[in-house]
């Protein structure tokens, strides 16, 4: 089963404490799409200027990504620019251009319409609300957000947590977005707020999932070389998603613990490496063999919180 995916495509220059790369592929969802397209075919809604690498069309092509929602328009495509302190957590914008993004406003090709499965990666809520406004009677909604939609435009991601199955946040924005310091509180009352299900990301620490009366905690993976931590909570949102299109019915927490797992590890995988590079050599054999090790390493007993 597919899964519809919305998010911003950029051009991204990143610098860490010891590399710095410009103009490489990045965006929420070219993360989110890539990360999903290793459990289900992908339909991808975004839009891209004049610059972007018609290469990159052809590579979505041979990962079953569809493109026919995203727009080629005359201008330049979204640039971000980051930097990262020593402890590669801690980043720092240094400057955004919205370019083509500026007055971008998704509209649903007709294929897209119906399917089962959404993932609203990191962009402005009153876009992911438009592409839901456009969808039939989609089964199941993973939305993701980011600090600045927190404070700027508060109204509008109460309104899409109401018709939001899963919000996939990290510990920072959750104990923004509930002025709680626990995050156990925290994600309780995100639940309470709208979506059934919350995952909050702890970066490096692992993954915490909330539902109605269960709780997952997800352990991280002790990787010793992180080269480059853009993307890390888009491509956990699309591996989550797309496996759960995989399984095709409406997921279970047993489908949610696992597809938390399998966030992870490709989250894991992404760190590896600049901008995509690593997703895109990566096979389904390396991802089994890291999942093994979550699983032997995350407890799988549900607790009642
Ligand atoms: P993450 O590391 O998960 O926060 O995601 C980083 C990616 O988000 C980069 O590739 C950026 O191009 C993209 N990005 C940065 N700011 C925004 C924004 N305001 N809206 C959508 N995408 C963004």
């Amino acid at each position: 089963m597919a899964v519809l995916i919305l998010g911003s495509i950029a051009l991204d220059t990143v610098k860490t404490p010891v590399e710095e790369h410009a103009d490489l592929l990045g965006g929420s969802a070219s993360y989110a799409a890539l990360g999903a397209s290793f459990f289900s075919p992908v339909k991808l809604v975004g839009i891209v200027g004049d610059d972007f690498p018609a290469s990159e069309f052809e590579f979505w092509k041979s990962r079953g990504i569809e493109a026919e929602g995203v727009q080629r328009v005359k201008g330049k495509t979204f640039r971000w620019s980051g930097e990262y302190a020593w402890d590669m957590n801690t980043r720092e914008t240094r400057s955004v251009a919205l370019n083509v993004f500026e007055h971008f406003r998704p509209a649903l090709p007709q294929s897209y319409r119906e399917t089962d499965f959404v993932l609203l990666a990191n962009i402005a809520p009153a876009l992911q609300a438009h592409v839901l406004d456009q969808m039939k009677r989609p089964r199941f909604v993973v939305a993701d957000t980011m600090d600045l939609w927190i404070e700027t435009t508060r109204a509008d991601l109460d309104a899409l947590l109401q018709r939001v199955d899963l919000l996939i946040l990290n510990d920072s924005e959750a104990r923004e977005l509930t002025k709680e310091t626990s995050l156990i509180k925290a994600g309780r009352k995100i639940r309470k707020s709208g979506p059934k299900y919350v995952a909050i990301k702890k970066g490096e620490h692992g993954a915490l999932l909330f539902g109605e009366d269960e709780f997952f905690s997800c352990g991280a993976y002790p990787l010793e070389d992180i080269h480059d931590p853009t993307g890390a909570g888009d491509t956990f949102a699309g591996g989550l998603a797309g496996y759960l299109a995989s399984r095709k019915t409406d997921p279970t927490f047993a489908d949610l613990r696992r597809a938390t797992i399998y966030g992870s590890v490709l989250a894991s995988f992404n760190v590896e490496a600049f901008s995509l590079e690593r997703l895109r050599t990566l096979t389904m054999d390396e991802i089994a063999e890291r999942y093994q090790m979550f699983k032997a390493m995350s407890a799988f007993e549900e607790i009642s919180v």
